[in-house]
């Protein structure tokens, strides 16, 4: 016991000062890799083609340095033990799509045959860790590509009843093994050379695979996982015919304890009731996601109290709902990447991200921006929610008929039909064109020229989004705004007021202040108005006539969102300091910044144009988190965005940054194209 004891301490100071090595290491790796892409773009156009090559292999040369500290780091944690499994279903199709995307576009420009390919007899999915498992299968895929010159490279999932070493304690017992076979026509690996490739930092032949280039990790990390997974790397080959790796696993992940017992190859019985998964502390709620067919109306649920999801689920299915269930903030989206629902619930708390993330990552995606969500929030939050593009919200507790009014509320709303449109516009010129640049055949526009016409329309029949002109011949925009507020079924219909030309200071804050209560977006740019009317008509982007499409899309990968806003970076290392600012700057974003903790409280305090503060986590003194917990103190820094930047060293690092009141989080060294992406999701609206 004692020396138990004291091996756990020892391993548990290894993966600490491997998560503090590996922070001390990406920081100054960050501004190598930020100024080295940055100098590559070459953005004021005055290096020569030489330099531009030497910059590209600074940045090339430390993206290869990046794989190979998280290489290092995944294998110590595996190694040590510290690494939980995370075991979800996967679909094999979904597997299959992922790996075709990542390999096919290779395979093609080195003229190689590639297939994947499934065994029907494997039935529709298997649960493990999709993670790790595509981990080990591209490990195979990269290594198999390439280590061939010419003929093929091919992925076979199939049921197995034998190949892996007799007396495995799981896969002897398992009821279904599922054997993924890589085997390629490549150059083969020596019967003397195939133990060693599995051990870390081996290669082949180090003559060899310099040629070919990579860390002799890999294999190492990937029979880890096999292991941790519960199954088996195997490997058979012939010098100059080929290669075969194939990867045993159980269909359904057994469990971490018997997973470390496989491990140890200790020959004890399985017990016959499968052990609890550790890492899912959550009763998952049974759902339809095996029996969607194409077409019928699903929901998803994104909630992570079992009860209460239960109690949507069973309310859905009775109003002709297929349902999902996700408890998490991260499943959610991947289940609505994969299951395409009909419509969303959202619960604004969830364990692992906020339900805004969750919003602002479909509303950005062009792919799913069109999906209603439903936001499960207080009351006070209504407006928020309808003005970040959620369809509607529902106030919890809620009881039994108000769930089942707004379900059936938004499933009559997804139901294929022509949304309904109302321009409020007097002058016949800008009429038309607004029409025009809005109209298509998922859209039905009326227009009406006065205050008076508009409120009688808005009276008498539903309108799905309005479209305002501030100047009206009978009265003001903002009189009509004052009338719909005072109308409790007018004042979520949401209104875009279009200017057309810069309004004063004046009429500036009087729209902010009317926004407070009508949801309402002032627009300049006939961009923008496409956009925020797209948005609040859950249009669906890609069915756009291609013009418009683009238009919507160059916006969102455009500087509008960021131009002019003030963002403030805190950062105790002066070089990833300046190596953010150059970013920032150039993507035209006013930079302040702060060296601790305790400046950055400051400076929020001050200053309210601070639009949105990034965030490193690991600074001496007052640290990320603290600094955090301090600015949120003030009730008027609540919704300021607060992006952390930390290195994904240590488990539970994310939980903690929310905790702490982030509103996103980053992975260090930062990559300049997520960084911007992260800001313009937050800046946008
Ligand atoms: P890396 O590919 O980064 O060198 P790996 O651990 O993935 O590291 O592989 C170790 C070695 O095993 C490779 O360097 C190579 O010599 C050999 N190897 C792996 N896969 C193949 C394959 N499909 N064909 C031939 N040799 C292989």
């Amino acid at each position: 016991e004692e020396k138990a004891a004291e091996l756990a301490l020892t391993s548990r100071y290894k993966s600490e000062f491997l998560a503090n090595m590996s922070h001390e290491l990406r920081t100054p790796l960050n501004s190598i890799l930020i100024l080295g892409q940055q100098l590559a773009e070459n953005p004021d156009t005055n290096l020569s083609p030489r330099q531009v090559e030497f910059a590209k292999t600074i940045h090339a040369a430390g993206t290869d340095l990046l794989h190979l500290i998280s290489d290092i780091l995944d294998l110590s944690k595996i190694e040590s033990g510290t690494v939980t499994v995370d075991s979800e279903e996967i679909s094999f199709a979904h597997l299959r799509e992922n790996l075709e995307r990542s390999f096919r576009h290779d395979a093609e420009r080195r003229n190689l045959e590639f297939s994947v390919d499934v065994a029907p007899e494997l039935g529709r999915s298997l649960s493990t860790d999709p993670k790790r498992l595509q981990q080990i299968l591209k490990n195979l895929l990269s290594n198999a590509l390439k280590f061939t010159e010419d003929g093929s490279v091919r992925l076979k999932a199939r049921p197995a009843t034998s190949g892996w070493t007799p007396g495995h304690v799981i896969l002897d017992k398992a009821p279904m093994v599922v054997a993924f076979e890589v085997s390629d026509t490549g150059i083969g690996i020596s019967p003397e050379k195939q133990r060693i490739v599995f051990e870390a930092f081996q290669q082949a032949d180090a003559g060899t695979s310099r040629k070919y280039g990579g860390t002799g990790l890999g294999l190492a990390i990937s029979r880890e996982i096999a292991g941790l997974l519960g199954g088996e790397l195997k490997l058979t080959s012939a010098v100059g015919e080929g290669s075969t790796f194939i990867l045993y696993l159980p269909l359904n992940y057994v469990g971490a304890d018997s997973a470390h017992e496989a491990r140890a190859q200790a020959a004890m019985p399985m017990p016959t009731a499968l052990p609890q998964t550790s890492s899912q502390p959550f009763e998952q709620v049974p759902d339809d996601r095996t029996s969607i067919l194409p077409g019928d109306p699903s929901l998803l649920v994104i909630e992570d109290d079992p009860r209460y999801a239960t109690i949507l689920r069973d309310l859905a299915r009775s109003s002709g709902f297929k349902v999902l269930v996700a408890h998490r903030g991260a499943e959610g989206l991947r289940l609505v990447r994969e299951y395409r629902p009909t419509a969303i619930t959202l619960d604004v708390f969830l364990p692992d991200m906020l339900g805004w993330t969750v919003l602002a990552r479909l509303k950005q995606d062009s792919d799913t921006r069109h999906i209603p969500v439903q936001i499960v929030t207080v009351e006070e939050e209504r407006h928020q929610s309808i003005e970040r593009g959620a369809f509607s919200y529902l106030a919890k507790p809620a009881d039994t008929e108000s769930i089942e009014a707004a379900l059936e509320r938004i499933k009559q709303y997804a139901l294929p039909r022509v949304k309904r449109l109302l321009i409020v516009e007097d002058d016949p010129a800008e009429r038309m064109s607004i029409e025009e640049l809005i109209r298509h055949d998922d859209i039905s526009i009326d227009t009406v020229g006065s205050g008076a016409e508009a409120l009688d329309a808005l009276q008498n029949s539903n309108y799905d989004c309005v479209v305002l002109d501030l100047r009206l011949p009978d009265m003001t925009g903002f009189e009509l705004l004052d009338k719909l507020q005072d109308q409790p079924q007018l004042r979520d219909v949401p209104v875009v007021v279009f200017t057309g030309k810069d309004l004063s200071a004046a009429e500036d804050a009087r729209l902010k202040k009317a926004a407070k209560s009508v949801v309402i977006k002032g627009v300049e740019s006939p961009e923008r108005l496409l956009d925020e009317t797209a948005l609040f008509l859950h249009r669906v982007i890609g069915d756009l006539p291609p013009a418009k499409r683009q238009m919507v899309q160059r916006l969102h990968e455009s500087d509008d969102a960021l131009k002019e806003k003030r963002v403030l970076v805190v950062d105790d290392d002066v070089r990833n300091i300046f190596a953010l600012s150059s970013v920032l700057e150039r993507h035209g974003m006013d930079v302040v910044t702060a060296g601790n903790g305790q400046e950055a409280v400051d400076k929020v305090a001050a200053d309210r144009d601070i639009a949105l503060v990034l965030m490193d986590i690991m600074m001496p003194g007052m640290d990320g988190y603290d600094t955090m917990r301090a600015i949120r103190e003030d009730p008027d820094s609540r919704a300021l965005p607060i992006v952390a930047l930390t290195a994904k060293a240590m488990k539970g690092d994310r939980e903690k940054c929310l905790e702490a009141g982030a509103s996103d989080y980053l992975a260090k060294p930062v990559v300049t194209d997520q960084l911007l992406g992260v800001l313009r999701q937050w800046l946008h609206r």
